[in-house]
């Protein structure tokens, strides 16, 4: 299933837009195939226009495990002991024992979707799933890699690949665990399998393939020094720093923290993503803004897990970078992920508008933050511009939730107090993949997902 190619040469016309350099008011986008060809502020809407309410480029999700959204709300229970992570872990291993390439192409496109749905026009899928249920490997050694492409292509999102290289259980090179079999690799395979996930993706528009070592956990320090090398042009994602037990775990290992260690021995730069560094101390995020590498951060998930609150007001005001992620994809939406993370700062640091800067209210400054370390981390550009890629996404600003609004507090009302649903029409590459708030092809992709969680969790 592919989206059939996209219309030529049309005009949208907005009530604002969101460009590089502020608001402009009566906005006409011109479209030429993929691309925007043309920008008008301050006309009138002609008859031919489509498009309406206020125009947002499109952000990227810098993190996601997309097969993770099958489990959405089935892992709310505590187990027979203090074990909190019982009901996840029971789960995440049913699902490595019956989910095949079927099951997870099809839950892997109801996520890209609902990401598209969410505002989201590009994600970085963090795919670490790459081995049959026994844990050999697939005769295509990309075939669930396969599977991710083809549902980017059945729902039209732009793709960041990030093959993983995971092969431990802890740290200095523990070997892997029977729950592991179906995410480990050697460097061999790994080098084989980023590949072929270049070549996988060569005919898929604007896709973008680099490498992620998942952790310090997971991977040894020679195999780490591997990475930069595999990933290309492309950037380089891992795991850091997201739970207590892991900065302990890295300390008796090491005498050092995740963080700390990561840029004391790995050649950190603009080109990393460093995914949670939930806990780190000011030396540590200080470094990273000095070596200029992007924080991903995943708020839901982050809260849903109970990992832990990245400094983020400090990072930021020191002019550290970051992108939001949806990792395990609990719930989806750009507006969601920056309203826990300015909540979650809120509740830390017991004041209000705290990522807000003098120049820029709350939601502007979270929406400009994400929508820059999105572009840095996935290697990708995104805005309202002539020569980018048509990805937009447009607010039905109709709705009571937006009465009288213009300016930052269109964003402000849309992320802190509009109903989910905001969102009327996502294009991607100039064709309008969701319409009055629906993916045009959801119902298709929707019966392909309950038939693959029958079969999963039946
Ligand atoms: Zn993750």
């Amino acid at each position: 299933m592919t989206l059939q190619p996209q219309p030529v040469d049309r005009t949208l016309w907005f009530e604002a837009a969101l460009l590089p350099d502020g608001w402009g008011r009566d906005v006409r986008i011109g479209i030429s195939g993929r691309r925007i060809v043309s920008l008008e502020v301050d006309v009138a809407r002609s008859p031919a226009d489509e498009g309406g309410g206020v125009a947002l480029p499109g952000v990227a999700n810098v993190h996601s495990h997309a097969f993770q959204r099958a489990m959405a709300g089935l892992t709310e229970a505590r187990g027979p002991s203090d074990d909190d992570f019982w009901t996840w872990r029971e789960l995440m291993y049913r699902f490595l024992d019956r989910g095949g390439p079927e099951e997870i192409e099809a839950i892997t496109a109801l996520a890209f979707m609902e990401m598209l749905e969410g505002g989201f026009t590009r994600v970085a899928e963090f795919h670490y799933l790459h081995n049959d249920p026994s844990g050999a490997a697939y005769s295509d050694r990309a075939e669930i890699a396969a599977r991710i492409v083809a549902a980017a292509q059945a729902t039209g999102i732009a793709l960041t690949l990030l093959p993983v290289f995971y092969a431990h259980a802890g740290f200095g090179g523990q070997p892997p665990s029977y729950g592991q079999r179906r995410f480990i690799n050697d460097l061999d395979g790994f080098a084989d399998l980023v590949a072929r996930c270049r070549t996988l993706t060569a005919d898929l528009p604007e896709a973008v393939v680099g490498a992620a070592p998942h952790s310090l956990r997971a991977v040894s320090p020679d195999e780490l020094t591997a990475m930069p090398a595999l990933a290309g042009d492309g950037p380089i994602h891992i795991h850091v720093a997201e739970q207590t037990k892991e900065v302990a775990d890295c300390l008796a290992w090491s005498g050092a923290r995740p963080v700390e260690w990561l840029l004391a021995n790995a050649p950190v730069d603009p080109r990393w993503c460093l995914i949670h560094s939930t806990h780190v101390t000011e030396a540590e995020w200080r470094g990273l803004f000095a070596r200029g590498a992007v924080v991903g951060l995943c708020p839901i998930t982050e809260a849903n897990l109970g990992d832990g609150v990245f400094p983020a007001v400090d990072f930021t005001r020191a002019g550290g970078r970051f992108g939001i992620g949806t990792d395990s994809n609990v719930q989806i939406g750009v507006a969601d992920e920056l309203r826990m993370l300015e909540y979650s700062q809120r509740l830390t640091l017991r004041g209000r508008a705290v990522m807000a800067d003098p120049e820029r209210s709350t939601g502007r400054a979270l929406f400009d933050r994400a929508l820059a370390g999105g572009v840095q981390a996935t290697g990708a550009a995104s805005g309202l511009s002539i020569g980018a890629s048509a990805d937009i996404v447009s607010l039905d600003t109709s709705g009571v939730a937006f009465a009288g609004r213009s300016g930052d507090a269109v964003l402000d009302s849309w992320i802190f107090g509009a109903p989910t649903g905001s969102i009327a029409s996502v294009w991607r590459e100039g064709r309008e993949v969701v319409r009055d708030g629906r993916h045009i092809a959801r119902d298709g992709i929707e019966a392909r997902y309950r038939k693959a969680l029958s079969a999963v969790l039946g």
